[in-house]
């Protein structure tokens, strides 16, 4: 059994059955929420803790999930690895830095915690077909849990969308519609293809489950820190599913007595799609940006989860910054090349982020910091490789020796 005792809109406080799909609030067009009777599920919290040690997955945390658990043949989701990287710590001269390598994922990205929700979400309320728009990680999540189950999939990515990630889907069975247009037209295609055809929409900041999935990298992280939770945690924003679901993790675990300090929350996001935060320096409502990134998990410019993602900064005294294309590749070298964590220019944003927030006193060095990485390397290497160059020679040792020569002399 869930304890989810109804959906709320988190603009006019509009209460909605937990039975059946909502998307956004029926009378005001806000996002919606999901609630819990914190009481039942903090009590089973803990009744159950004892007997979840061997569950390495997302599904351990099933008291504070809104599904039954569904498995996916053997993929796990979730109970990632936090990796304490010596190097990096050592260049950056940060003591308590670590990375929550979320890269690990099935689909290499932190979106399958999401769609794991989703699909369960999707099974029972008896969906056929279950689509989702995408920059491209949700959509490779979705194609390949999806896969596991043989759930028919539906995606709407942008044309621009990166190749390994179509490859990914378009492998894993889905039928792919490339958008002649931005991430934005691709989102409200989708949820017109939803109304007419009566899909399940897996969407950023439309479906209100998603954060009940992205929360689950909070409890991780916590837990994996021995219940003592960090000062602060980097998050990439894009859409602001996974910073509010990060937020939402972190008060239901407030919430049932498991920690008591709320971290900050570190939004950051790229130049060209930082529409989060002009409203955090501004104080205006959320606004758009051009979009334009070579980070493509974060090139949103009409934010979907604005609203929640900038209370999850403000609430937690956090921060919202934003880092330039080459910040951001400076930031792919530096931590693939430290750690050997290998991430996609998107996850790379939070150590930019870092630097930055370290600049500007924002973040001290002695901050016990996570750095939540969200999607692989091999997603989208094209960006990410720049310059640089491999050395060409004729298949003969001498060609070897001169070179070491060149390189040595
Ligand atoms: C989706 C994604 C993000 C941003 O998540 P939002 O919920 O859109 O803010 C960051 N990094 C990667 C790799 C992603 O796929
Ligand atoms: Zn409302």
């Amino acid at each position: 059994m869930t304890f989810v005792t109804n959906l709320e809109c988190i603009e006019c406080g509009e209460t909605f059955e937990k039975e059946g799909i909502h998307y956004l609030c029926a009378k005001c067009g806000g996002n919606l929420e999901v609630i819990y009777d914190y009481a039942a599920a903090g009590e089973e919290w803990h009744r159950y803790e004892v007997k979840k040690g061997n569950e390495l997955s997302i599904w351990r945390y099933a008291p504070l999930l809104p599904v039954e658990p569904i498995s996916f043949g053997g993929l796990n989701v979730g109970w990632t690895p936090m990796i304490e990287s010596e190097r990096l710590k050592e260049l950056l001269g940060m003591p308590y830095l670590s990375l929550k390598d979320d890269t690990q994922n099935p689909t290499a990205s932190l979106k399958d915690r999401a769609t794991a929700i989703a699909l369960a979400r999707s099974i029972e309320n008896k969906a056929d077909v279950i689509t989702c728009a995408s920059t491209g990680n949700a959509a490779s999540s979705l194609s390949g849990l999806g896969a596991s189950i043989g759930a028919k999939v539906k995606i709407f990515v942008p044309e621009t969308a990166p190749k390994a990630k179509v490859a990914q889907m378009l492998l894993y069975g889905a039928d792919v519609f490339k958008v002649k247009g931005s991430y934005d037209d691709a989102f409200d295609l989708c949820i017109k293809a939803t109304e007419k055809f009566g899909w399940y929409n897996r969407s950023s900041g439309f479906n209100p489950y998603l954060s009940e999935g992205k929360k689950t990298v909070a409890y991780e992280i916590c837990e994996q820190l021995m219940w003592n939770p960090p000062d602060a945690i980097v998050v990439p924003v894009g859409d602001g599913c996974i910073i509010s679901g990060v937020h939402k993790g972190l008060k239901d675990l407030i919430e049932i007595g498991v920690i008591s300090e709320m971290p900050r929350l570190i939004a950051v996001q790229a130049d060209g799609a930082n529409s989060i935060v002009k409203a955090f320096e501004s104080g205006n409502e959320i606004g758009t940006a051009s979009g334009k990134t070579i980070a493509d998990g974060i090139a949103v410019s009409k934010p979907r989860d604005g609203v929640k993602a900038l209370r999850a900064v403000k609430e937690t005294n956090g921060y919202a910054l934003s880092v330039s294309d080459e910040e951001i590749l400076e930031a792919v070298r530096t931590l693939t090349k430290t750690s050997g964590v290998f991430v996609e220019p998107s996850a790379a944003a939070t150590l930019a982020g870092l630097i930055k927030s370290l600049g500007i006193n924002v973040l001290s060095k002695g901050d016990r910091v996570v750095l939540l990485l969200t999607g692989h390397g091999l997603k989208a290497p094209e960006a990410a490789i720049g310059d640089l160059k491999a050395t060409i020679i004729e298949p003969d040792i001498s060609n070897v020796e001169k070179v070491l020569e060149g390189e040595y002399a």
